[in-house]
């Protein structure tokens, strides 16, 4: 019977990049220059484009003309790097964080800056950010760290319902004492807008026969009661971590919060007034700034 075995090597070897293959030609230029990652897979690249963007003549690994080199890293961290060289989007195929992680640490020894590559809407920018909605804090320390201040920003948005109690040593080393102070006194200031955004309960409306001041008062007891919920006093003043939820609040909550605590008001005035006193709230509350 005749027998097939499949070569016991690695499955990887000498394969080709498909996107930088000997038949990538940018600019009407053909490759003139093969990058061999740590496992073998061969990238064929333009030597000028590389050069163009480095400032230390790629790691001075192009200090002199050369056609074929090899680096350590392996080709899926080898792809990003050069996807972000290129300008060219990683989204399609997009790469884990500790790939894109470890392709930011190879750019920066292959001489290039990052801040030049990751202003908003290019592909650097783009594929961080594309972390946030999935692993935002982790997102976040890797933009801080390489000081990415429009990136940072971007990524805090998602930030606002954050337990910073959670948070690492590990992430907070890697973002620093800067920009996890600005994550925090973001919580703090959103949760002391918040606090003063709703002090204030609805206005009393002029006494009619079927309702008093007296029972007016129905509608500012409930008010506080939905104030207490939303913001804990002991939380508000000392632990604004430990009321991120409410820093996070949407405007639809703020408002059923309210409505469904002045349910069995009846007044018909009451009710205008309370409506109005929301309104003014969820506005107020939208204007509040989202970012670091
Ligand atoms: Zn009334």
């Amino acid at each position: 019977m005749a027998t097939f075995s499949y070569p016991q090597q690695n499955p990887h070897a000498d394969s080709i990049s498909t996107t930088f293959s000997p038949g990538f030609v940018i600019d009407g230029l053909i490759p003139d220059l093969e990058i061999t990652s740590a496992d073998a897979i061969h990238f064929h690249v333009h030597s000028e484009r590389l050069l163009a963007v480095s400032n230390n003549a790629f790691g001075g690994l192009l200090h002199r003309p050369v056609y074929a080199l090899a680096v350590p890293q392996p080709a899926t961290v080898l792809n990003v790097t050069l996807n972000i060289i290129y300008g060219m989007s990683c989204l399609p195929n997009p790469p884990s964080l500790e790939s894109t992680e470890a392709a930011l640490d190879a750019l920066i020894k292959y001489g290039i800056t990052l801040t030049q590559l990751a202003k908003p809407s290019y592909p650097l920018y783009e594929l961080i950010r594309s972390y946030a909605p999935y692993y935002p804090i982790e997102a976040y320390a890797v933009a801080a760290h390489h000081k990415l201040e429009e990136l940072a920003a971007a990524i805090s948005a998602h930030l606002l319902a954050y337990d910073l109690s959670r948070i690492s040593d590990e992430l907070t080393i890697k973002m620093g004492p800067l920009y996890f102070s600005r994550l925090a006194n973001l919580h703090r200031s959103r949760m002391t807008a918040l606090r003063n955004i709703v002090l204030q309960p609805p206005a009393t409306h002029p006494v009619t026969p079927l309702c008093n001041l007296d029972s007016q008062r129905e509608v500012s007891r409930a008010w506080a009661f939905a104030n207490a919920e939303l913001i804990p006093p002991r939380c508000a003043e000392s632990m604004p971590t430990m009321a991120t939820s409410a820093t996070d609040i949407s405007t639809y909550a703020l408002e059923s919060t309210f409505t469904n605590a002045a349910a069995s008001v009846q007044c018909p005035d009451c009710r205008m007034m309370l409506h109005n006193r929301i309104e003014e709230v969820k506005y107020q509350w939208t204007a509040v700034k989202t970012t670091i």
